[in-house]
């Protein structure tokens, strides 16, 4: 007689966001392997219900306003107490931003499994994250559609035989638009993305390309690779994921139709694959033409400030993060206009990239003085 072997827990961070919703719909599907145990959120209680009334979660946290009527855990403690339950085997964390970072750490020292789309952790802190790694003996997986498949491109090759990666990036909405005509540009035209539907701040970040910019530094810290191995290039059909091109000169690269339900669902199961028939077979005729641009700097400079920031290293990625988080906030908002984003950012680099970057404190500090240097510079 076989066992049918356990069920793995997993506790979704973000649920209600696009990927937590992504997510959801993954794990529904894979009911028989994964068992969601802990949900949490930040908003949209409404949703937050009928998630825990579909899948009876042993726990649910609403962060910023536990629901009256509810018996949910409210506050940044539930957080950290969904990442670390004993029954929890693997942390999806999707929260925005720099929020996200705690629960990671949390997550890794516990010895969990984290599938993390919220890359802005790795930016701000990828030493903690990896000393919390190396001592909780947790072990970090992305989601993110580039890093997933660089994964899917590399295991079960050892890191010796990489020679280099290239990201792809699809250019965004502004793909194609000069310097001038950008500055005109609106928070509804920064919103229609081409290829990708994503929360608010994530697809403002692809229309100045400081998603890039985040995707190049968590490639260096998720893949150990020198910046000077790590080439982005433009490629507006969202196919290939990313190459990766090995030191005999060959290159593999990993495909599929724009969804990040397939990197979800191989972030929860790498180094194995599971069936999954959701997508339609691949049809190479029906995604060609496939083509490729280089990077438009002079349109895009915030790709350049924040692969400046992660080879300066030290405060620099955290301030990066930080002063972009505070001006793509005031650019939805209606406070500043699209080209002041990366004006911020550099501003804030000038200005703080020396500041102390040893500890989770020094690195938040640098943090909250690259909001403060936005905030004050464009008056928002
Ligand atoms: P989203 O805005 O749609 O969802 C964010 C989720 O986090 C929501 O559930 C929200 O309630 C929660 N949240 C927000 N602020 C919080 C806080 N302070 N504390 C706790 N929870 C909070 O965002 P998204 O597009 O799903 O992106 C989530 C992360 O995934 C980001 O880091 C993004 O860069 C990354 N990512 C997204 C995509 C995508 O396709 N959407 C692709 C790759 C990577
Ligand atoms: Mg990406």
């Amino acid at each position: 007689m076989t066992s049918t072997p356990a069920r793995k827990g997993v506790a979704v961070l973000g649920s209600t966001g696009s990927i937590g919703t992504t997510a959801l719909r993954v794990l529904e599907r894979q009911r028989s392997l994964f068992q969601v145990i802990a949900l949490t959120a930040n908003s949209n209680a409404a949703l937050l219900r009928e998630q825990a009334r579909q899948f009876a979660p042993a726990f649910v946290g609403m962060v910023e306003s536990a629901d009256a009527g509810e018996s949910w855990s409210s506050g940044t403690a539930s957080l950290i107490e969904a990442a670390t339950r004993s029954d929890v085997d693997i942390v999806i964390n999707a929260i925005v931003g720099a929020a996200g970072l705690d629960a990671t750490l949390a997550a890794l020292e516990a010895g969990k499994r984290v599938a993390l789309a919220n890359k802005e952790t790795l930016v701000i802190a990828g030493e903690l994250v990896r000393k919390a790694t190396e001592h909780g003996r947790g072990e970090l997986v992305p989601i993110d559609s580039e890093h997933s498949a660089i994964l899917q491109c590399i295991t079960g090759r050892s890191r010796a035989e990489v020679r280099r990666v290239v990201l792809t990036a699809s250019g965004g909405p502004f793909r194609g638009w000069s310097p001038e005509r950008l500055a005109t540009a609106t928070v509804e035209d920064a919103l229609r993305h081409p290829t990708w539907r994503m929360g608010r701040k994530n697809t403002i970040d692809s229309a100045t390309l400081a998603n890039k910019a985040l995707e190049v530094i968590e490639a260096h810290v998720l893949f150990d690779l020198p910046f000077d191995a790590i080439d982005v290039v433009v490629h507006p059909q969202s196919v290939v994921h990313s190459f990766v091109e090995f030191i005999d000169g060959s290159v593999i690269a990993q495909m599929s139709v724009p969804t990040m339900e397939l990197p979800v669902l191989y972030a929860l199961t790498h180094p194995e694959r599971v069936a999954d028939d959701s997508l339609a077979p691949f049809d190479p005729v029906k995604v060609s033409p496939l083509t490729y641009e280089p990077v438009d700097h002079a349109s895009f400079p915030a790709l350049r400030l924040g692969v400046a920031a992660g080879k300066a290293g030290g405060a620099a990625p955290a301030v990066f993060n930080a002063a972009n988080e505070r001006a793509v906030a005031a650019f939805l908002d209606g406070r500043i206009g699209f080209g002041d984003i990366p004006r911020g950012i550099s501003s804030a680099l000038d200005r703080l990239s020396g500041m102390k970057s040893d500890t989770r404190e020094q690195l938040l500090e640098a943090d909250r003085a690259a909001r403060c240097h936005v905030s004050e510079m464009f008056k928002c």
